[in-house]
Parts: structure tokens; sequence; C-alpha cells
């Protein structure tokens, strides 16, 4: 009994490449994936494949298509499903290196005591700058969010980044120091600094 239930277990995670142009169906990220509508199914089992296919995909012409037609349009339709996912792929990869982008201005902007909406002027010069250089590109620096909100939200996350960093080397410090000092800013508000030195017991010296 345990033998049989096995083989049919196993049997249903295969995909059959007879599917293909029988349902019209591909897998995508071990998923039987639809290639005329794009849904997955959740299951590899030809019942519930040839069922998307016979039901959602009814009357169509893919249903009145021969074998040979099926597998030439299957082909195409893979191609096409490809360049999407190559699409989507490059997408994702722009939108990743447009918000590194905007950590690194924010970064220089609190690094150098600017003012947090500069951020706005910056991506200003870059757009101009960018128009005149690389005009192919603009979309790119286009989606470098650079808002006031922005800066200060990426202020934020690096700021709770480098406290955290901080704790967890002072928490190995076996002796350290700290020197405080009070100044006022051009705002006349009070700052208070501090200057933390410890060694850890591999006698690294970290100073903050
Ligand atoms: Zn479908």
């Amino acid at each position: 009994m345990a033998t049989k239930k096995r083989k049919v277990d196993s049997e249903c995670r295969a995909f059959n490449y007879e599917w293909t142009w029988k349902y019209f169906f591909t897998v995508v990220k071990d998923k039987p994936v639809c290639l005329i509508c794009n849904e997955a199914v959740a299951v590899f089992k030809e019942y519930n494949i040839s069922r998307h296919f016979t039901s959602k995909h009814k009357n169509s012409n893919y249903e009145a298509m021969s074998e040979h037609e099926r597998k030439q349009n299957v082909e195409s339709l893979c191609k096409k499903l490809s360049g999407r996912q190559n699409f989507f792929k490059k997408v994702n990869t722009i939108q990743e290196a447009a918000t590194h982008a905007s950590y690194i201005v924010a970064y220089n902007i609190v690094k150098n005591n600017k003012a947090l909406s500069d951020g706005e002027f910056v991506k200003q010069c870059m757009l101009q700058v960018c128009d005149v250089l690389c005009p192919d590109k603009k979309n790119n620096f286009q989606t470098v969010s650079l808002s006031r909100k922005t800066v200060t939200s990426r202020i934020e996350a690096i700021d709770k980044n480098l406290t955290s960093q901080l704790e967890s080397k002072i928490g190995q410090f076996k002796f350290c120091s700290i020197a405080m000092n009070e100044s006022t800013d051009i705002n006349d508000t009070a700052q208070l600094v501090l200057f933390i030195r410890g060694v850890d017991e591999n006698f690294e010296i970290t100073e903050n």
C-alpha cells in the first residue's frame, strides 16, 4: 500500500513535456504555468492541467489547432514568455540599483551636513547632466528617488544599521573609554558629542 502511494506521488510531481503542446503548459519556478494566460496550476497533474486548458481556453484558436500547429505555436509562446521574464529581471535590477543610488546620495548629504531637501537639487542636476551625457539612460536616473521623505528614511535606515554595528562591537569590548563634549550648532541647539574607544579580546581597537 505504501509503495503504491509513493508511486502516485512521484508521478504527480513530474512535468510531462507532452503537456506543452497538448495543453500549452510549461514550467516556471517549479510550477506548471499556462502559456496562453500565464496562470499557474497548483499541481503537476495531467487532470488539473488539461482541465485548465479545456475550461479556460474552450473554443479558442488554440483548441482548434492540429498537433503540428500547436507545436509551432508553443515555440513562439515560450519565446514570448522568456522575453517577458528577462524584461522583469531587468526592471528589478534597475530598481535595486536605483535604491542603492539613493542611499549613496543620502549618505553624502548627511555626511556633509547638507539639508535633507538637497536630494531634490542633486536629482535635478543629475537629470540635466544626463541629458547631455547619456540621454538614453534618463529613465534610470528618473527612478532614483531623492525626495526629502526618501532621503530622511534612507538616513534613518543607515543610522539604525550603524548603531547596531556599533552595539555589537561594544558588546565585545574588554576595556573602553568615553569622551564627551558639548557644543552648540549653528541654530544654537546644544549638541552632545560622544567618542568611544575600546579594545576587544583580540586587541582590535575601535574608535567612534
Ligand atoms: Zn490558461
